[in-house]
């Protein structure tokens, strides 16, 4: 018989942490808490199998299960001293989901259930108060009613705020245990009109159509979202669990509430958290209510006049307190919590490693092996190298002048900009038109998540520190300010009024995600400083790393950003890319539509002291460190004039006439420009090109190093590179330079001569190729185009459809094909190698900074990867973890 039900409660348990992938984090954790001997109300754990066999069975249950549910129920009977359903003492429980992976807020829960119009009265008397029992009851037929019965909660929030407005009331507390009683009356009355059915009286049925419920919600809209943004596969499944009900609205002796054990947002060592006195958790999560401070220190700080749960409820306190440390030396890693205080008591409710934002993970991950409770490794692998993306990001320029609309919360840190919108839809459109929005709500729920992924940031104007807003923007990195209450939306005329202010859709705001505020209009930006725990754990990770990274750069500011990001040297720099701006474009055009030799001499005597400059200045910056400097490599359709006026502009230039320039360039047009007259084919073919770029190059290193006093070694890189004599034709020029340049100014140079390898041909031809070549740079953006036969210009228009059918899992331009272009670059590796073993081999297309493409140039030894200046922590990171990784799997 396979075992669907796992029990939990009173110090033992079936299941342990050690489970997740069977009892989902939730069922694992409270199975685990329980072994810990921590409080946790009594329950069982329905497997994910269930929800597996569920949908492999059209939706039909195991036919044993139903006896597992009541054993494991007449379990967690005895252990409360109550019975499910019993008229006189019944037993309450709450049903919740919980996946292997947390999804917050996606699937449902019902609370409360197993009240009845008998066992309502039961738990009044039990409880001797009547009020609390009809509160829960009212509770539990909005939710039940909303998750089950699929009737929407407005319908009872109508009737709840007609029936205080029919009294004079504004808040709930204000009502009595009969205003209740009246109310159930109304909710059951509108479930027999809009359903032509009864509220269900009979508890087991509530217990199966939660459980049903719960199954469902794996496939609901939001949940299915949820897991194609964090590739969480559909075969996981989720648990359900059914545990005893303990009570946070009994009064002011009783709360609710949830915490981390540190910082979310920032990593401070705080116990960090909002609770409500008298209230279930849900109250928390909807931030109908403003929250209290956990701690006396937090309530000060925030300057809320609100007591603490410290102040409020001591005992309650210290046993968090106790519990919190315990917790966090047991999972060796930040918890986040919820709990429930019961007339002064305390239980555990859930644990689970909390979400942070990369801020917060990077201190808190340093501070973890600070304290012994991790190694280093561990604290390196705990970093998701794409999250420092998080931390790289601009902040708000101090100097700049700021107009402040309003302030919220922090939320999630980080400032953006960007036109209001008030809804996910327009947010979805705007990104389809490249527009950057800021999206304004009063509350988030999950049904906006795509609009968040959308937006820039969040704005919301309800909602505390751990309302979805917060907790899901700190998920994706997006900076939030939530509950910004002073802000009014009008979605009726689409405006929003904020600081004496009426903005409409589409004006510009900016948000402070670190300090709370809401600015008008567009803001001057900083890019970050990195420093503290990112400087420590840099560190650790480049102790442990034996890739080097270098950065794609070409200008001095991108080396500039490269080099404080810890870059190695340059691993590429784009030749051509110097020469976009201003005269350099007419100088460049002038050079390539020249139709002899002469012309073309007359444009690279313009192009040379630019070159020779630009590279002086490159090679300083570098101080000594390997620089690679690409030979011109333009796609020709980047550089051809294609207005009249640009023509005009380069005839002036070049003395000629504009007809004769506009029929050359049509000359050149092509129809396949990624794999035309680029490369070494142009210098194949009008070999003065090369010999300007090396007299540049040779002439800025001698310069820079007389000026420095660091000898520069160039590297000088040959593109698109498909046989040995292209190179030779192409190095036979360069080293024929060397020493003309040499002889000119009496100095001997070193460089060394290498090629990219990009083309299929030149993988295969590897060991031919190394005999001329000292180094070999994996070109694998065209080397993905060559190798796939996909274009890189119109990829875009079908790539889509490609992973939506599964045929590709990722963009083979974002993440290496290993498979195909991998066993290429493996292949020349190997086969370079042998013909020069110590041929310096790095990869330098935009695969240089993904994590998995990284850990792939580990796997097969490359020296060095190079990326763009921005993701130099990022790949420095990564490379730690794939060589602690290759160190784990050979000793596993
Ligand atoms: C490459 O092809 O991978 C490369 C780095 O060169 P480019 O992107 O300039 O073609
Ligand atoms: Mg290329």
């Amino acid at each position: 018989m396979t075992k669907w039900v796992y029990t939990f409660g009173d110090g033992q348990a079936e299941g342990n942490s050690g489970l997740k992938n069977l009892l989902g984090g939730k069922g694992a954790n409270l199975a685990e808490m329980c072994n810990l001997g921590l409080p946790v109300p009594p329950g069982f754990t329905i497997s994910t199998e269930v929800c597996t066999a569920f949908y492999e069975n059209d939706r039909r249950y195991p036919l044993d299960l139903a006896a597992q549910v009541d054993a494991a129920l007449r379990h967690v009977g005895t252990l409360t001293g109550r019975i499910f359903g019993d008229a006189s003492n019944p037993l309450l429980v709450s049903v919740r989901s919980g996946a292997r992976a947390s999804m917050p807020g996606m699937m449902d829960t019902v609370l409360n259930l197993g009240l009845n119009d008998v066992t309502v009265e039961a738990m009044a008397s039990l409880a001797s108060n009547p009020r609390f029992a009809w509160d829960s009851y009212r509770r539990f037929i909005t939710m039940y009613s909303n998750v089950v019965l699929d009737l929407d909660h407005h319908n009872f929030e109508d009737i709840l705020e007609e029936f205080k407005d029919s009294k004079g009331f504004t808040l709930d507390t204000e009502l009595s245990a009969e205003d209740w009683k009246q109310i159930v009356g109304a909710y059951k009355n509108c479930v027999q009109e809009k359903l032509g059915r009864p509220f269900p009286q009979d508890p087991h049925e509530q217990l199966w159509g939660a459980i049903g419920a719960v199954f469902g919600s794996w496939m609901n809209a939001r949940a299915i979202k949820y897991r194609e943004l964090h590739s969480i596969p559909e075969s996981w499944g989720t648990a359900v669990n059914v545990q005893a009900m303990v009570f946070g609205n009994m009064g002011e002796t009783s709360a609710t509430g949830v915490a981390f054990t540190r910082n979310p947002s920032n990593g401070a060592k705080e116990l960090y958290g909002e609770f409500l006195l008298n209230a279930q958790g849900e109250d928390v999560v909807a931030g109908i209510r403003t929250p209290q401070d956990i701690t006396e220190a937090a309530r000060i700080a925030a300057g809320s006049t609100k007591p603490s749960l410290e102040m409020s409820l001591p005992e309650a306190y210290a046993e968090l307190v106790r519990i919190y440390g315990l917790l966090e030396k047991h999972y060796r890693d930040m918890q986040d919590l919820e709990f429930t205080v019961q007339q002064g008591k305390l239980w555990m409710l859930q644990t689970r490693n909390g979400k942070r934002t990369a801020k917060a993970a990077l201190r808190i991950a340093v501070d973890l092996a600070n304290e012994g409770l991790i190694t280093r490794e561990e604290a390196i692998q705990r970093i998701d190298p794409a999250a420092l993306d998080q931390l790289l990001h601009p902040t708000i320029d101090p100097n700049a002048t700021r107009v402040v609309l309003s302030t919220g919360l922090p939320a999630s840190p980080g400032a953006a900009t960007g036109a209001i919108v008030f809804t996910s839809e327009e947010a979805e459109q705007a990104v389809k038109e490249k527009r950057k929005v800021i999206l304004v709500r009063v509350e988030t729920s999950p049904e906006d998540i795509h609009g968040m992924h959308a937006a820039e940031g969040i704005l919301t104007t309800r909602g505390g520190m751990t309302s979805h807003a917060a907790v899901v923007a700190r998920g994706m990195g997006k900076p939030c300010v939530s509950g910004a209450g002073a802000i009014r939306i009008d979605m009726v005329s689409g405006t929003m009024t904020a600081g004496g202010r009426v903005l409409k859709r589409g004006d510009f705001i900016t948000i402070d995600g670190s300090n709370g505020q809401v600015l008008l209009g567009e803001i001057a930006m900083l890019q970050p400083e990195l420093s503290g725990e990112f400087g420590t754990l840099m560190g650790w990770a480049d102790a442990f790393r034996r890739l080097r990274i270098r950065t794609n750069a070409e200008t001095p500011l991108d080396a500039r950003t490269a080099v404080k990001f810890g870059a190695e040297g340059i691993g590429l720099c784009r030749t051509e890319h110097m020469f976009f701006d201003g005269d350099r474009i007419i100088a460049m055009r002038e050079m390539i539509l020249a139709d002899d030799e002469k012309g073309r001499r007359t444009a690279l005597d313009k192009l040379l002291p630019m070159q020779r400059s630009d590279f002086v200045e490159l090679f300083e910056i570098m101080r000594g460190l390997p620089v690679t400097i690409r030979l011109l490599d333009p796609p020709l359709h980047e550089f051809l004039p294609h207005e009249a006026r640009e023509i005009q502009e380069v005839a002036e230039a070049m003395g000629t006439n504009a007809e004769k320039l506009r029929l050359r360039a049509l000359e050149l047009k092509e129809s396949n420009p990624m794999l035309g007259f680029r490369g070494c084919r142009l210098a194949v073919a009008y070999p003065e090109i090369a010999e300007m770029q090396a007299r540049a190059i040779f002439e800025a290193a001698i310069e820079a190093g007389r000026k420095s006093g660091a000898p520069v070694t160039p590297e000088i890189m040959v593109p698109l590179v498909m046989t040995k004599a292209e190179l030779d034709l192409v190095k036979a020029r360069i080293d024929a330079m060397a020493k003309m340049v040499g002889e000119e100014q009496g100095v001997e140079l070193n460089y060394s001569v290498g090629t990219m390898i990009e083309l299929p041909r030149a993988a295969l031809k590897a060991g031919d190729i190394a005999k001329s070549a000292e180094f070999f740079s994996f070109g694998t953006n065209d080397l993905t185009q060559t190798t796939l036969g996909i274009s890189r210009d119109d990829a875009g228009s079908f790539l889509g459809s490609y992973k939506a059918r599964n045929i590709l899992t990722e963009d083979p331009f974002v993440t290496l094909d290993q498979e195909g272009v991998g066993e290429l670059v493996q292949l020349a590796a190997e086969r370079g190698r042998r013909t020069r073993p110590d041929i310096k081999l790095g990869l330098c297309g935009e695969h240089g900074g993904d994590p998995a493409s990284i850990a792939f140039c580990e796997s097969v030894g490359l020296d060095y990867v190079s990326c763009s200046p921005f993701r130099v922590p990022i790949a420095r990171l990564a490379a730690a973890q794939a060589a602690l990784g290759k160190v784990t799997k050979a000793e596993g």
